[in-house]
């Protein structure tokens, strides 16, 4: 090649070069199970969280973010497809997510990302239809370190595209992992959740009634925070593994600790304990904290991902101006015979429409019409005294009935339950033998 084709050459690979576009950050979405709103520091000074604290610094904070569900299944089938329950079609952990929808991770597959998933949650398999859109799909041990390693082992590997991670943390879900931390936490010798989870001892009995008493109670409680610290050091050794990527840190739903009679389950209520979720997201070279008090959902993450990906508009969820509506799990046998219940004899799954500032609940009954119960939020974000009916107009009233009556599964969404997943789910002891 003479040197003016050379020069030539080398101008246009320049010239190409000037047009096209930098390659996209990498992208890491932690998702932690069970994570309570109010257990993280950039949420409510707890103490608990100093990496994700640190992190929220120079990050976007969403004060006001619900899941779509207190149940993990239904949840994470709605944040992958930006679809309400009723829509998705998974409104049981028996029935898998359809192919047909599009999720987040096949928009990262489709944009030329390199798309990794890894979760320590056991429901959240293939079968189930949860690793739709990953080029490789793991589901680890519950326990975070291991998660970890499985996730060091995958990146060992260079990629030449932008890599899109996701993982799910399990130490916060019960029986809880403290890892390291039980002693800062004064929990060390606390064995009744083993127990309980080793099925020495009855779950349901756990979950509405625990036998503890009011320092044992205390102690249980921090139990809790003691995992939530743990993972957070978890979170500050993933987020080591990654340069500046797109951040994101969320749950997929958050844990009852005694609220309404419900004790360390999340499935079944969607009171705010259950159904608000901690979230932020930080962009590449964000130095500022910024705070968005107004309500959105997980749902909308899907879009707002979306738009980064083909639009280049920055990652920002829309705040809804939609009724929420929240589901509860149904009943699969688990409390069917405890007369300590105060939900007993629910036979359909609990629902609840968050309605600003007022959030109202459905709960089935099992011989009569559905009960109604109504708070207000903004005077009452624990859900403790309820309204009399006449605290909404008939014509709230009438948009109150209309959402739960819209929000039900057409025949296109109802899906068949996995056998397969009921036997994982009775090895689990989630459904009664
Ligand atoms: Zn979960």
């Amino acid at each position: 090649m003479n040197l003016k084709v050379f020069i030539a050459v080398m101008v246009l690979a320049t010239l190409v070069a000037c047009h096209q576009k930098p390659q996209k950050p990498d992208v890491l979405l932690i998702v932690v199970d069970t994570l309570r709103w109010d257990h993280v520091g950039f949420n409510a000074a707890t103490g608990h969280t100093p990496n994700m604290d640190r992190i929220a610094q120079s990050a976007t904070v969403y004060s006001q973010c619900r899941s779509a569900s207190s149940n993990t299944s239904i949840s994470m089938a709605s944040f992958w497809t930006g679809l309400p329950p009723h829509e998705t079609g998974v409104l049981t952990q028996l029935v898998a997510l359809p192919q047909r929808h599009i999720t987040v991770a096949e928009q990262f597959q489709q944009a030329g990302y390199q798309t990794l998933g890894i979760t320590a949650n056991p429901v959240l398999t293939p079968g189930m239809g949860f690793s739709q859109g990953f080029d490789h799909y793991q589901v680890t041990s519950r326990y975070g370190p291991d998660l970890i390693q499985a996730l060091k082992d995958q990146l060992e590997t260079p990629s030449p595209k932008p890599r899109f991670i996701y993982v799910q943390f399990m130490d916060t879900h019960f029986p809880y992992n403290p890892g390291p931390f039980a002693s800062n936490y004064d929990c060390a010798d606390f064995g009744y959740f083993d127990e309980v989870s080793a099925h020495h001892k009855s779950l349901s009995e756990m979950l509405f009634h625990p036998p503890l008493d009011e320092v044992e109670m205390a102690r249980a409680k921090r139990v809790y925070a003691a995992s939530v610290r743990h993972v957070d050091a978890l979170v500050g050794e993933i987020v080591e593994t990654l340069r500046d990527p797109l951040l994101i840190i969320t749950a997929d739903h958050g844990e009852s600790l005694g609220e309404h009679g419900y004790f360390f389950g999340h499935s079944i209520m969607t009171y705010e304990a259950t159904i608000k979720v901690p979230l932020l997201i930080r962009s590449p070279g964000q130095l500022e904290q910024e705070r968005i008090e107004q309500p959105v959902t997980h749902m909308g993450l899907h879009h707002a991902l979306s738009r980064w990906l083909w639009q280049d508009i920055p990652v920002h969820i829309e705040a809804e101006t939609k009724p929420q509506v929240a589901w509860g799990h149904p009943n699969l046998g688990l409390l069917e015979d405890n007369t300590k219940v105060p939900a007993k004899g629910i036979l359909g799954a609990r629902r609840s429409v968050f309605i600003q500032p007022n959030k109202i609940h459905l709960v089935p009954q099992p011989e009569t019409a559905a009960a109604f119960e109504v708070y207000e939020l903004d005077s009452d974000p624990n859900e403790q005294t309820i309204l009399p009916h006449g605290h909404l107009s008939d014509d709230q009233w009438r948009n109150v009935i209309n959402v739960f009556e819209t929000s039900v599964p057409t025949q296109e969404n109802t899906g068949t339950a996995h056998a397969a997943q009921l036997e994982l789910l009775r090895s689990l002891g989630y459904v009664a033998d």
